[in-house]
Protein backbone atom coordinates (compact mmCIF):
# COMPACT_ATOMS: atom_id res chain seq x y z
CA UNK A 1 0.00 0.00 0.00
CA UNK A 2 1.18 3.75 -0.44
CA UNK A 3 -0.01 7.20 0.36
CA UNK A 4 1.29 9.49 -2.40
CA UNK A 5 0.14 13.04 -0.88
CA UNK A 6 3.49 14.84 0.66
CA UNK A 7 5.47 17.62 -1.49
CA UNK A 8 7.20 20.04 -0.80
CA UNK A 9 7.64 23.38 -3.11
CA UNK A 10 11.18 24.13 -1.97
CA UNK A 11 14.18 23.44 -3.64
CA UNK A 12 15.94 20.39 -1.86
CA UNK A 13 18.92 21.08 -0.56
CA UNK A 14 20.95 17.51 -1.27
CA UNK A 15 19.66 17.82 -5.40
CA UNK A 16 18.09 20.99 -5.98
CA UNK A 17 14.97 19.78 -7.35
CA UNK A 18 11.43 20.39 -6.41
CA UNK A 19 10.07 17.15 -4.75
CA UNK A 20 6.68 16.74 -5.48
CA UNK A 21 3.94 13.28 -4.86
CA UNK A 22 6.68 12.09 -2.73
CA UNK A 23 5.38 8.92 -0.98
CA UNK A 24 4.86 9.55 2.85
CA UNK A 25 3.35 5.78 3.81
CA UNK A 26 4.43 2.78 1.97
CA UNK A 27 4.53 -1.13 3.02
CA UNK A 28 3.66 -4.29 1.47
CA UNK A 29 0.25 -6.19 2.26
CA UNK A 30 1.48 -9.07 4.59
CA UNK A 31 4.41 -10.27 6.33
CA UNK A 32 7.55 -10.99 4.93
CA UNK A 33 6.92 -14.64 5.63
CA UNK A 34 3.35 -15.14 4.49
CA UNK A 35 5.50 -16.02 1.39
CA UNK A 36 7.65 -18.16 2.84
CA UNK A 37 4.87 -20.82 3.51
CA UNK A 38 3.53 -23.21 1.84
CA UNK A 39 -0.15 -23.65 0.19
CA UNK A 40 -1.35 -25.95 2.68
CA UNK A 41 -0.33 -23.79 5.54
CA UNK A 42 -1.92 -20.80 3.47
CA UNK A 43 -5.09 -22.48 3.70
CA UNK A 44 -5.13 -22.24 6.94
CA UNK A 45 -3.65 -19.10 7.61
CA UNK A 46 -5.56 -15.71 7.97
CA UNK A 47 -4.79 -12.00 6.77
CA UNK A 48 -6.61 -9.21 7.31
CA UNK A 49 -5.32 -5.60 6.51
CA UNK A 50 -4.47 -5.41 10.30
CA UNK A 51 -3.77 -9.14 11.79
CA UNK A 52 -1.74 -12.38 10.03
CA UNK A 53 -2.13 -15.19 11.33
CA UNK A 54 0.28 -18.08 10.09
CA UNK A 55 0.39 -21.85 10.64
CA UNK A 56 4.42 -22.64 10.48
CA UNK A 57 5.64 -25.82 10.74
CA UNK A 58 3.19 -27.01 13.43
CA UNK A 59 3.19 -23.57 15.79
CA UNK A 60 1.11 -20.45 14.75
CA UNK A 61 3.24 -17.30 14.53
CA UNK A 62 1.00 -14.01 15.01
CA UNK A 63 1.71 -10.43 13.05
CA UNK A 64 0.02 -7.19 13.65
CA UNK A 65 0.42 -4.27 10.99
CA UNK A 66 1.52 -0.70 12.52
CA UNK A 67 3.13 2.28 11.59
CA UNK A 68 6.70 3.30 12.01
CA UNK A 69 7.12 7.21 11.86
CA UNK A 70 10.04 8.71 10.65
CA UNK A 71 9.66 12.83 11.11
CA UNK A 72 10.66 14.52 8.58
CA UNK A 73 12.07 17.70 8.55
CA UNK A 74 10.46 19.88 6.87
CA UNK A 75 7.55 21.95 8.46
CA UNK A 76 4.16 20.84 7.08
CA UNK A 77 5.31 18.14 5.56
CA UNK A 78 4.53 15.81 8.60
CA UNK A 79 5.57 12.39 8.96
CA UNK A 80 6.73 9.58 6.76
CA UNK A 81 5.34 6.23 7.62
CA UNK A 82 6.43 2.63 7.65
CA UNK A 83 3.42 0.45 7.66
CA UNK A 84 5.34 -2.80 8.72
CA UNK A 85 4.12 -5.92 10.30
CA UNK A 86 5.47 -6.62 14.07
CA UNK A 87 5.69 -10.51 15.44
CA UNK A 88 3.72 -10.53 18.59
CA UNK A 89 4.15 -13.76 21.66
CA UNK A 90 0.79 -14.84 21.92
CA UNK A 91 0.45 -13.74 25.47
CA UNK A 92 0.43 -10.11 23.45
CA UNK A 93 -1.46 -10.74 20.72
CA UNK A 94 -4.29 -11.88 23.37
CA UNK A 95 -3.73 -8.69 24.96
CA UNK A 96 -4.26 -6.86 21.48
CA UNK A 97 -7.70 -8.67 21.10
CA UNK A 98 -8.90 -8.35 24.76
CA UNK A 99 -8.28 -4.35 24.05
CA UNK A 100 -9.49 -4.07 20.19
CA UNK A 101 -12.65 -2.53 20.32
CA UNK A 102 -12.34 -0.79 23.70
CA UNK A 103 -12.18 3.17 23.33
CA UNK A 104 -9.51 3.72 25.67
CA UNK A 105 -7.30 1.08 24.03
CA UNK A 106 -4.72 4.15 23.81
CA UNK A 107 -4.41 4.21 27.75
CA UNK A 108 -2.71 -0.08 26.93
CA UNK A 109 0.63 -0.31 28.28
CA UNK A 110 3.01 -0.90 24.81
CA UNK A 111 3.78 -4.21 24.37
CA UNK A 112 7.15 -5.74 23.00
CA UNK A 113 7.33 -7.26 19.27
CA UNK A 114 10.01 -7.99 16.69
CA UNK A 115 9.44 -6.24 12.82
CA UNK A 116 8.52 -8.98 10.41
CA UNK A 117 9.03 -6.57 7.39
CA UNK A 118 12.28 -6.15 5.98
CA UNK A 119 13.30 -2.50 4.49
CA UNK A 120 15.43 -1.45 2.22
CA UNK A 121 18.62 -0.70 5.32
CA UNK A 122 22.21 -1.72 4.93
CA UNK A 123 21.62 -3.96 7.76
CA UNK A 124 18.37 -6.05 8.01
CA UNK A 125 15.10 -4.44 9.82
CA UNK A 126 13.51 -7.81 10.08
CA UNK A 127 14.09 -9.10 14.04
CA UNK A 128 14.84 -5.16 15.64
CA UNK A 129 12.73 -5.40 18.64
CA UNK A 130 10.15 -2.45 18.92
CA UNK A 131 7.22 -1.25 20.85
CA UNK A 132 3.85 -1.42 20.01
CA UNK A 133 1.31 1.67 21.23
CA UNK A 134 -2.32 1.07 21.03
CA UNK A 135 -4.26 4.00 19.85
CA UNK A 136 -7.52 5.46 19.38
CA UNK A 137 -9.92 3.24 17.33
CA UNK A 138 -9.62 3.14 14.14
CA UNK A 139 -5.95 4.46 14.32
CA UNK A 140 -2.70 1.48 13.32
CA UNK A 141 -0.46 0.83 16.31
CA UNK A 142 2.77 3.01 16.58
CA UNK A 143 6.17 1.45 16.41
CA UNK A 144 8.45 2.67 18.03
CA UNK A 145 12.27 1.10 17.94
CA UNK A 146 14.38 0.72 21.14
CA UNK A 147 16.48 4.21 21.95
CA UNK A 148 19.64 2.72 22.52
CA UNK A 149 19.67 1.15 19.07
CA UNK A 150 22.14 2.46 16.48
CA UNK A 151 20.62 0.83 13.37
CA UNK A 152 20.13 3.31 10.77
CA UNK A 153 16.15 3.13 11.19
CA UNK A 154 16.21 3.79 14.67
CA UNK A 155 18.56 7.19 14.46
CA UNK A 156 16.33 8.13 11.28
CA UNK A 157 13.13 7.86 13.47
CA UNK A 158 14.87 9.50 16.49
CA UNK A 159 16.60 12.56 14.23
CA UNK A 160 14.02 12.71 11.67
CA UNK A 161 14.85 12.73 7.51
CA UNK A 162 14.78 15.55 4.87
CA UNK A 163 12.68 15.10 1.48
CA UNK A 164 15.13 13.82 -0.34
CA UNK A 165 15.50 11.02 1.84
CA UNK A 166 11.99 10.38 1.92
CA UNK A 167 12.12 10.53 -2.25
CA UNK A 168 14.60 7.73 -2.01
CA UNK A 169 13.22 5.40 0.33
CA UNK A 170 10.14 5.35 -1.95
CA UNK A 171 12.29 4.75 -5.10
CA UNK A 172 14.60 2.24 -3.27
CA UNK A 173 11.31 -0.30 -2.37
CA UNK A 174 8.86 0.75 -5.59
CA UNK A 175 10.42 -2.92 -7.25
CA UNK A 176 9.94 -4.65 -3.93
CA UNK A 177 6.72 -3.51 -1.83
CA UNK A 178 3.53 -4.44 -3.29
CA UNK A 179 2.10 -0.91 -4.19
ZN1 LIG B 1 16.46 15.93 -3.41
Amino acid sequence: MARLTGSSNLECKVCHRVHRNVATLLGPRAPDDWLRVNPGERLEAELTPDVCILPCNGSTRLFLRGHLQLPVDETDFGTFVWSVWVELDELSMSEVARVWSDPNRAAVAPLLGRLATELPYEQPTRGLSVTVHTRDLGQVPILMLSPGSHHSIAWEQREGIGVHRVAELAGLVRHRIDE
